[in-house]
């Protein structure tokens, strides 16, 4: 009780402080040295409109000026460099235009020039021979000699004679900024100014004590005086330190919340039996003995579907891990309670995989499978939608057509959408609207999503995981050859068709340089087709450009062993599943991303064969190229290379999290800040598990700060 009184002392009218009285909501035009103009441009270019707007406005990078070099030890590789000495000699030098003071500056090691081309003459009046000067500025090479242009001066006297030593902040900036004098510098005096003549109260502490103290955070006021004015390394790393922590960390309450939020109101269906159909066809008709991890990630689906709860969980398993079999266990699971359920995939041609492989499972069942997609038209289309309504059909297997409002389920239960990365959060979403209360949500992606982008990307999410492969699977062996090599590459692949095996060739298909790929693509096709005239071996090709059905036919061939060579786009990266393809050839293979390699190699090693992939190039290869080859040849774990293809490109470029709005961060960087992002993570589950509604007065601080910050923020989008 008195710890209570004692925090509510001292954070006695939080949000007053914060939202009506604070300095920090001022316009940005308000701030000395800004005005109408400047504010102006300021919103404009970076988008600055508050004093707080600015406080916020982080330097990217700082330069150390607690170093003094000797000039002897001055390269023209050091870039901005401080040293101290004596001007020995101003001269003007040139000839009208041309004009430019040129200053030798000397320590007790050598003598350089200082140039300036503007402003010279009132340089030339302020200079003074033969006193000290701490001198900062770029180094550039002239002639064979080092020089500075425009360095900064600052004169040396009595009690400053070692200068001011500290990190200077630099600040992004725009052409159009520093055309009006908004240089880096300018904008790192304008938040020095702000802070010199606000208040530390100003900025209020939105971690909670315990929280601070656990991971020994630097106060908030403190951290926002020293990003912007650090005395050196150590503080700037500090200060870094609890603001990434906090940005993550506001990012994880938020996702959290909607996720208990979700859970707290969103009552689900109630899958108490596991009855006749599952048993029997778990049974009976099961081809092979489950994988420890495909069964407990059953279990966790079952435990979900008996809370009274909406389910909503991911499913990552790397490729060929067996994600279908959970996924039509899960649908029976729901036909034994008297739902019926659903499977959404990204392509006309894994429906039509899935719908396969599902209705010959499910022959000897009393289960009925239909197949809807955009080409199932007329009478047929109208007869399954009937049956969908009055609940005959009980399994639904389709592509995004299953989202259209003609699509009236009699009571749907369970919905699962296979490769989520190609369907995005809001196409999730509809899926709820399909029963009148939403059905149970499973996600399955084989893009396996490292851990710490899953918790920010997926965090509404519950996330199960199948680490391990059927047994009795070969790994893939994996090599590098070049275009040198090239026909030993094809006698392989004879070798392998000989065999009775079939083999992938693909191409890189990539947006911008369409035109180019497709010649590319048919210069293959031309090549492949010249280097096997046997009659018996037979060619198929896919691309985007071709006319769906004819995709399809190609596809199909291909599917049923009728050709023995498949020459495509990127088109088949997803789920195809042909076990007797033995080879996967990837041209151009630097143009691929890593994850995107993984995919493609995921659709051999599907049978008992050993199964190959060969990854060509060119002769010559970039440095980011061979690190990526490097990575392919060496593993196999899709997981490591997700982390891998992340920390080389950066998780913008993960499929399917640019678009969710939630990499926005500043300061944080999920992959080198991972321990951070988990660290903020666990704290934020503890808060809201001990403390859901933030009442507690330590959470006082958090809560304040979240309320006032309502109505700003994007978050609320996601829901
Ligand atoms: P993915 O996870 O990539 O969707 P699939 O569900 O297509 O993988 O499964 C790949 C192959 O492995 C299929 O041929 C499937 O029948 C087989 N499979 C799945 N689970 C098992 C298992 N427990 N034991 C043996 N084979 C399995
Ligand atoms: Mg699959």
């Amino acid at each position: 009780m008195a710890y209570a009184i004692y925090l509510l002392f001292l954070y006695p009218n939080n949000t007053i402080i914060t939202t009506v009285t604070s300095i920090l909501s001022n316009p940005i035009e308000y701030l000395k040295g800004v005005g109408p103009q400047k504010g102006e441009l300021l919103r404009k270019e970076i988008n600055l409109h508050t004093f707080r707007d600015l406080l916020d406005y982080f330097p990217f990078r700082y330069v150390d000026r607690t170093k003094v070099e000797k000039i002897i030890s001055l390269h023209a590789q050091m870039d901005y460099v401080q040293i101290r000495g004596r001007i020995t000699r101003l001269e003007v030098m040139g000839e009208n235009r041309a004009k430019r003071l040129v200053a030798t500056l000397k320590d007790e090691t050598g003598e350089m020039s200082l140039i300036w081309f503007q402003g010279w003459q009132w340089m030339e009046k302020s200079l003074q021979l033969n006193v000290a000067y701490l001198v900062f500025g770029k180094l550039s090479l002239f002639n064979g000699y080092l020089q500075m242009s425009h360095p900064e001066m600052e004169l040396l006297t009595g009690e400053t004679v070692t200068g001011k030593q500290f990190l200077e902040p630099v600040y992004y900036t725009t052409e159009k900024l520093k055309a009006r004098g908004l240089t880096a510098k300018a904008i790192g005096k304008l938040s020095k100014n702000l802070l010199e003549q606000m208040s530390p109260n100003e900025i209020q502490e939105n971690i909670p004590k315990p929280v601070l103290e656990q991971y020994r955070l630097m106060d908030r006021s403190k951290a926002y005086f020293k990003i912007h004015l650090p005395a050196g390394e150590e503080d700037a790393q500090q200060a870094r330190r609890r603001l990434k922590f906090e940005e993550l960390f506001l990012a994880q309450i938020r996702i959290c919340r909607l996720k208990i939020r979700r859970q707290q109101s969103s009552h689900g269906f109630l899958f108490n039996l596991v009855g006749d159909t599952f048993n029997t066809f778990y049974n009976e008709h099961l081809p092979f003995t489950l994988t420890g991890a495909q069964k407990r990630v059953l279990k966790e689906i079952r435990q979900d579907t008996v809370t009274g709860r909406q389910m909503n969980r991911l499913i990552q398993g790397d490729v060929g891990s067996g994600k279908t079999m959970v996924a039509l266990l899960t649908m029976l699971l729901a036909v034994d309670n008297g739902f019926q359920a659903c499977l959404m995939a990204p392509t006309e041609i894994l429906s039509q995989q899935h719908y396969k492989s599902i209705s010959e499972l499910l022959e000897k069942m009393p289960v009925r499978v239909a197949l809807l997609t955009g080409n199932v038209k007329g009478k047929a289309r109208k007869q399954i939608l009937k049956d969908v309504a009055s609940g005959e059909i009980h399994l639904l297997i389709g592509t995004h057509a299953l989202l259209e409002n003609q699509v009236e389920f009699r009571n749907l239960g369970m919905a699962i959408v296979d490769e989520q990365h190609r369907f995005g959060v809001a196409q999730r979403a509809r899926l709820w609207q399909k029963n009148v209360m939403p059905p149970h949500i499973l996600v399955m992606t084989a893009t396996p999503i490292p851990r710490t982008l899953a918790m920010t990307v997926y965090g509404d999410l519950d996330v199960s995981v199948i680490d391990e492969l059927p047994p009795g699977r070969k790994p893939i062996t994996t090599v590098h050859r070049t275009e040198f090599q090239r026909p030993q590459v094809m006698d392989f692949i004879r070798e392998e068709i000989q065999k009775g095996r079939q083999a992938y060739i693909v191409y890189p298909l990539i947006e911008e340089s369409e035109t180019l790929d497709y010649e590319n693509l048919m210069k293959g096709y031309e090549e492949v087709k010249a280097f096997f005239p046997e009659p018996r071996f037979y060619i198929s090709m896919v691309h985007g450009r071709q006319p769906v059905a004819m995709k399809e036919a190609n596809m199909h061939r291909f599917v049923t062993g009728d050709t023995q060579i498949m020459v495509a786009t990127t088109v088949i990266e997803v789920g195809v599943n042909v076990p007797n393809a033995s080879v996967m050839v990837i041209e151009s293979t630097e143009r691929f991303g890593l994850s995107q390699l993984h995919q493609l190699r995921g659709r051999v090693g599907r049978g008992a064969e050993q199964s190959f992939c060969i990854l060509m190039t060119g002769n010559k290869l970039g440095h980011d190229g061979k690190e990526r080859i490097q990575v392919m040849v060496q593993t196999n774990d899709g997981f490591l290379i997700s982390e891998k293809d992340m920390e080389l490109r950066g998780p913008g470029d993960i499929e399917g999290t640019r678009q969710s709005g939630l990499l926005d961060l500043k300061l944080a960087d999920i992959v080198a800040d991972r321990a951070i992002l988990e660290a903020a993570r666990a704290s934020a589950e503890k808060i809201l598990q001990e403390d859901p509604d933030l009442t507690m007065p330590e959470n006082q601080p958090l809560q304040q700060f979240l309320a006032a910050q309502l109505g700003k923020s994007q978050w609320s989008k996601i829901s």
